[in-house]
C-alpha cells in the first residue's frame, strides 16, 4: 500500500468530535445521554486498539440506534475526544468549558442534564460487565441491563471498583455518572497498548460487534427510562488529577 500523507506542523490544536441524535420527548429531550472514546493515539502504531476500537464501537452503537428508527426520549450525544493520551485534554477541556471545574465545583445547568457518560477504552475485547465507579445505586440496574446479553458473554458482572486513566473520569469528577465497561483483556496490556503492534490486524471484529450491541442497549435504556441514572453525592472541590496545572 502506498500511503501519501502530509504533516501539518503548524496546527497543534486537538479537537473533539461531537454529534447527536435529538431526543423526542418534550419533557426529557433537554436531558442527554453521552457515550465516547478517544480519537488520538500513540505514534508507534495506528492506534487500532487504543482507541480506534472504542470509537468504532461507539459509532456503531449509534448507527444501530439510528437504523432501528428508535425515537429516543432523551438526546443521545457521542463525543470522540482528542488529546486523551496527553492527559484527558479533550474530555476534561469539554467538561471544564461546558459543565464546570472540579477545583471549585461551580457547575453549569448542563451538569444537571447529563444522565450518564459511557466510555470504552480498553482494547478490542468483548464487554464482560461494567465498573460502577463506587456508585451502589446503579448495581442492580446495570445487572438487569446486562442480563439479556448472557448468551453473548456480557452478563459477567457489575463491580463497585473504580477504573482510571480514561475519559469517564472527567465526568465523574463533576458528579456526572461516568462509566467504563469491563472488557476481555485479550493482548491489550501485553502487546498492543502504546506499542508498534497497535494495528488493525489486532482488532477482533466479532468482539467489537458484541460490544456495540451492549453499548447500544445501555444508551437506549438510559435514554428511555423515566428517571435519570442515580448519582453519587457531589464530590468535594478538588483539583482534577489530570488538570494541566497538576504538580506532578
Ligand atoms: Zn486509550
Amino acid at each position: 500500500m502506498n500511503v501519501q500523507n502530509t504533516f501539518y506542523d503548524n496546527d497543534l490544536t486537538g479537537y473533539n468530535f461531537v454529534a447527536e441524535i435529538p431526543g423526542t420527548d418534550p419533557l426529557l429531550k433537554s436531558q442527554i445521554v453521552m457515550l465516547g472514546g478517544h480519537l488520538d493515539s500513540w505514534a508507534g502504531g495506528t492506534g487500532a486498539t487504543d482507541n480506534g476500537a472504542g470509537c468504532t464501537v461507539m459509532l456503531e452503537a449509534l448507527r444501530i440506534i439510528k437504523v432501528l428508527g428508535i425515537q429516543p426520549r432523551r438526546t443521545i450525544r457521542i463525543a470522540l475526544w482528542g488529546g486523551e493520551e496527553q492527559g484527558l485534554f479533550g474530555s476534561f477541556g469539554y467538561v471544564k468549558k461546558h459543565i464546570g471545574d472540579p477545583q471549585n465545583m461551580q457547575l453549569s445547568a448542563e451538569q444537571a442534564n447529563i444522565s450518564a457518560y459511557y466510555n470504552l477504552d480498553n482494547g478490542s475485547g468483548k464487554i464482560r460487565g461494567i465498573y460502577a465507579q463506587s456508585n451502589p445505586a446503579v448495581r442492580d440496574l446495570f445487572k438487569s441491563w446486562l442480563a439479556p446479553f448472557a448468551d453473548m458473554g456480557a452478563a459477567g458482572g457489575v463491580t463497585m471498583s473504580n477504573t482510571g486513566s480514561t475519559d469517564h473520569l472527567s465526568f465523574d469528577a463533576v458528579g456526572i455518572p461516568g462509566f467504563q465497561f469491563i472488557q476481555d483483556p485479550l493482548e491489550y496490556e501485553t502487546r498492543t497498548h502504546h506499542s508498534n503492534m497497535d494495528t488493525y490486524d489486532h482488532l477482533s471484529i466479532p468482539d467489537l460487534q458484541q460490544a456495540a450491541v451492549v453499548v447500544a442497549a445501555f444508551v437506549y435504556n438510559t435514554a428511555m427510562r423515566n428517571e435519570m441514572i442515580p448519582r453519587k453525592p457531589l464530590p468535594k472541590p478538588e483539583k482534577f488529577i489530570f488538570d494541566l496545572d497538576f504538580p506532578f
